[in-house]
């Protein structure tokens, strides 16, 4: 039994090891087997083994960089096979769709948009469909099989457990199990997922917070206000899929009714300071009422860092002033101020997400043949450079 359990724990050592080193190259790529041990804090010898394994499996390439020091060496770089993999993305915008295909290493392959009449549910559906047939259609010729699987992001409540989208005011959808429709339709696995919650996951894995186990993603602009949280290295979802409704976050117990039913939520009061800000005003007041969000967000979460993304949040000078307004509020001891930064990844940051998604749900347990809950366990791994 003794030995059983040491063969066990030195298998599930191996899987986690392997894990660390994906990541840090998935991460960090083009970087040398050194620095994937410092990274790691995995001895060399142990990074040697495995990067032997992911090279030989195909997951891993290798590559000779500029020549170092006087010897002239030239350091062997590790890269992820881009190719080895690739996603077919929709994202759904209140007006417009934007589609495509990108790659194992978050490098857009090929990515339209265009404008999308989406006043009728059986229209979005329709145009859905047509954006799915198109992206799969720009697979390269030769890697035709490669595609792990569909990912669609939505405004709305969606369960991506299920892929149904509960409940959407924008695209008027109610219990619309559209994962399912477009797997019958393309023969591939789809995940839908909550637009702002796949343009965090875009963060984590190819933006600011790739380093970062506990963050929050606010998104601020036209349609209001809305959160993504990753806690502990994973999304946050809550028990129904709900978590993160920042804009009915009451502000103003004596406030005006909003939609959800609530008084005074954030959207809500916050909706005149956007047609202002849309209008060239200064901004002070958006500034202050996203700000007095953030500061609810970091109260009560303590996040690392917060990343504003959005269009108007995903302006630099926008995240610079609402984070002096929240540095003023936030209780927080001196000098532990989360960071404050503006998305990185603008307009790509959804379709970005997604790909993460797709590859982590349809792909990497199987590249790595073990039955690994990839997801989980890649995600609660963390280490810091
Ligand atoms: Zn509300």
């Amino acid at each position: 039994m003794a030995s059983l359990k040491r063969t066990a724990d030195s298998t599930l050592a191996k899987k986690v090891n392997t894990m660390l080193v994906l990541d840090a190259v998935r991460k960090y790529s083009p970087l040398s087997r050194a620095d994937v041990a410092k990274l790691t804090k995995l001895s060399p010898s142990t990074v040697s083994a495995i990067v032997s394994e992911l090279v030989s499996a195909g997951l891993v390439t290798e590559a000779k960089g500029a020549p170092t020091g006087v010897a002239g060496r030239r350091p062997i770089l590790l890269s992820l096979n881009a190719g080895a993999s690739l996603a077919a993305i929709i994202d759904v915008q209140v007006t417009r769709i934007l589609y495509g295909v990108i790659d194992l290493a978050g490098n857009p392959v090929s990515i339209m948009k265009e404008e999308a009449d989406l006043s009728s549910p059986a229209n979005t559906v329709d145009q859905i469909l047509k954006a799915a047939a198109r992206a799969l259609s720009r697979l390269p010729r030769a890697s035709a099989g490669a595609a792990a699987g569909i990912g669609v992001a939505v405004p709305g409540m969606v369960d991506t457990r299920t892929g149904v989208i509960l409940r959407s005011t924008r695209l008027r959808w109610v219990n619309l199990a559209l994962a399912q429709r477009l797997e019958r339709e393309f023969g591939l696995p789809v995940l839908v997922e909550r637009d702002v919650r796949a343009a965090a996951w875009g963060e984590r894995c190819y933006g600011h917070a790739r380093n970062v186990a506990d963050f929050v993603y606010v998104t601020v602009g036209e349609g209001g206000f809305g959160a993504g949280l990753v806690m502990n290295g994973k999304p946050y979802v809550g028990a129904r899929m709900h978590a993160g409704e920042l804009g009915h976050m009451t502000v103003d117990m004596r406030g005006q009714r909003c939609s959800c039913g609530n008084i005074g939520c954030l959207a809500e009061v916050a909706s005149s300071a956007i047609r202002e800000w849309k209008a060239g005003g200064a901004g002070d007041a958006l500034v202050e009422y996203t700000a007095t969000g953030l500061v609810s967000l970091i109260n009560l979460l303590d996040p690392e860092l917060a990343v504003l993304g959005g269009d108007i949040g995903s302006l630099p000078e926008f995240a610079a002033r609402v984070e002096a307004v929240a540095r003023e509020r936030a209780l927080l001891a001196p000098g532990q101020m989360p960071r404050v930064v503006s998305s990185q990844l603008g307009d790509m940051g959804v379709a970005l997400g997604l790909a993460g998604l797709v590859f982590d749900k349809f792909y990497w347990g199987e590249a790595l043949a073990h039955d690994l809950p990839a997801v989980a366990e890649r995600a609660t791994v963390s280490y810091r450079s």
